[in-house]
């Protein structure tokens, strides 16, 4: 059976997984993933991509920040579940290379405060 460009997998159809943005974790849409590799069943829930609320941070030349534990490094470091989405001109004005970055916990309460939002 054949939708679009998406096969049904015989045993799980649509064969779904939730999409969970992978700067602020919120979900944002579901993946059809169809009939995979031996019709294995979708992971429930996927990180990729970024939500549109991240995505237009990003977009209008922005920065998004996510804060972690002191003296995390590597590629997946433990996050405290804190973020900001700076503008451009902050993001210049710090010499912010990358779109997405870690900023350690004593780092970020030095710049931040105690501030708590969520990109818009
Ligand atoms: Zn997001």
């Amino acid at each position: 059976m054949k939708n679009n460009d998406i096969f049904l997998s015989p045993k799980h159809g649509l064969n779904p997984s939730i999409l969970h943005c992978i700067c602020c974790g919120e979900d944002y849409g579901i993946a059809l993933l169809g009939k995979l590799k031996g019709d294995k069943e979708a992971p429930k829930e996927i990180s990729q991509g970024l939500c549109p609320k991240c995505q237009n941070v990003v977009d209008q030349g922005g920065a998004l920040i996510i804060e972690v534990r002191d003296g995390e490094t590597g590629d997946n470091p433990y996050r405290t579940g804190r973020l900001v989405g700076v503008s451009k001109n902050f993001k210049e004005k710090y010499h912010i290379e990358h779109a997405l970055m870690y900023m350690e916990k004593s780092s970020f309460s030095k710049v931040f405060g105690n501030v708590t939002f969520t990109p818009k």
